[in-house]
C-alpha cells in the first residue's frame, strides 16, 4: 500500500520574545505585536485545527509559557504536541556561552513538562541557526528530533557539518514560512506585507508540486512542513488561507496530518 505524506503544521508561539530577540522589546507598541498573538492569534489557530479536526505542533520559548502557562496548557490539552523553542528566543550564537545556551534549553523543558506532564521531544531553535555548541548540546540532552534545516524535503537524521547523528531531522524552509511574506514592522526595513490571496496560492502550488513528487516516489520521505507565528497568521483574513490550505491537503488521499513527534517516531521504526 502506498504509505502516505505526512502533514505537519507547526506553530512558533513566540510572543512578544519574537522582539526581544531582535532587540526591539523596548518598544511597547512593537512589542504589542508579540501579545496580539498570545491574546488574538493563538485562539483563532485553535479553533482553525479544531473544525477541521488536525493535530499541530507548537514550538514554545520557555519565557512564554512563564508569562502564558493557562494559553500554553490549553494547546496540550487540544491534544497537539509542544515542543522547545529555547528560553528567551535569543539567538544561539548571541549567548555568551555553552552553558548559557544549555541552560535555556533545560529550563525550558523544565517549565513545559511542568505545565503538560510531558517531556519535550523536540527542537526549534529561535533563529533558525544553530551556534557552534547548539549540536552537542541537543546529544546531552537527548531531543528525539530537530525541526531547523534547510538541505532537504525529505525526512531524515540531523547532521551539522561532518557531524551524522541519530536525531530525525524534520526539514523547514522560509517560503514555508508566514513570517517571511507578513511579519512586519517599520523597524525591520526592506519587508512588504503580502495580499493573502498570493500566499494562499504559493503555498498551495508548494503543496501540489511536492505531493506530486511524493506520488511519483517509491516509500517517499518527503513531507510537507509548514511554519506559522501566531502573530502573524494570527489575522481574521490569513487564518482564512491557513484554513482554506488545511481544505486543499484534506482532499488528496495520501496525506495525514500529524505532528513531529509522531513523525519522527515512525521514521526511527
Ligand atoms: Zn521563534
Amino acid at each position: 500500500m502506498k504509505k502516505k505524506m505526512p502533514v505537519m503544521l507547526t506553530f512558533d508561539v513566540d510572543g512578544e520574545s519574537l522582539w526581544a530577540s531582535r532587540e526591539l522589546d523596548h518598544l511597547p507598541v512593537t512589542r504589542s505585536l508579540g501579545t496580539y498573538g498570545i491574546l488574538e492569534g493563538l485562539p483563532r489557530i485553535m479553533k482553525t485545527l479544531e473544525k477541521n479536526d488536525v493535530p499541530a505542533t507548537f514550538f514554545v520559548p520557555g519565557i512564554i509559557a512563564e508569562r502564558y502557562p493557562e494559553q500554553i496548557m490549553s494547546i496540550d490539552r487540544a491534544g497537539h504536541e509542544i515542543c522547545n523553542h529555547s528560553y528567551s528566543h535569543t539567538y544561539p550564537d548571541k549567548l555568551p556561552s555553552a552553558a548559557a545556551e544549555k541552560e535555556e534549553l533545560t529550563k525550558t523543558n523544565e517549565i513545559l513538562e511542568r505545565l503538560t506532564g510531558k517531556r519535550p521531544r523536540g527542537y526549534r531553535s529561535p533563529a533558525w541557526e544553530f551556534s557552534e555548541n547548539t549540536l552537542g548540546i541537543l546529544l546531552d540532552i537527548g531531543f528525539d528530533y530537530s525541526s531547523n534545516m534547510m538541505h532537504t524535503d525529505r525526512i531524515g537524521y540531523l547532521q551539522v557539518f561532518d557531524r551524522k547523528t541519530d536525531i530525525v531531522e524534520l526539514p523547514i524552509h522560509w517560503v514555508l514560512d508566514d513570517a517571511a511574506f507578513w511579519l512586519y514592522t517599520v523597524r525591520i526595513p526592506g519587508k512588504a506585507i503580502q495580499p493573502v490571496s498570493a500566499v494562499q496560492e504559493f503555498w498551495i502550488a508548494e503543496f501540489d508540486a511536492l505531493y506530486e513528487e511524493f506520488m511519483e516516489e517509491d516509500d517517499s520521505d518527503l513531507c510537507f512542513i509548514l511554519t506559522c507565528h501566531p502573530q502573524v497568521i494570527g489575522r481574521p483574513a490569513r487564518m482564512k488561507v491557513l484554513d482554506n490550505l488545511i481544505k486543499h491537503i484534506k482532499t488528496f488521499e495520501n496525506i495525514e496530518f500529524t505532528t513531529c513527534w509522531q513523525t519522527a517516531q515512525k521514521y526511527k521504526k
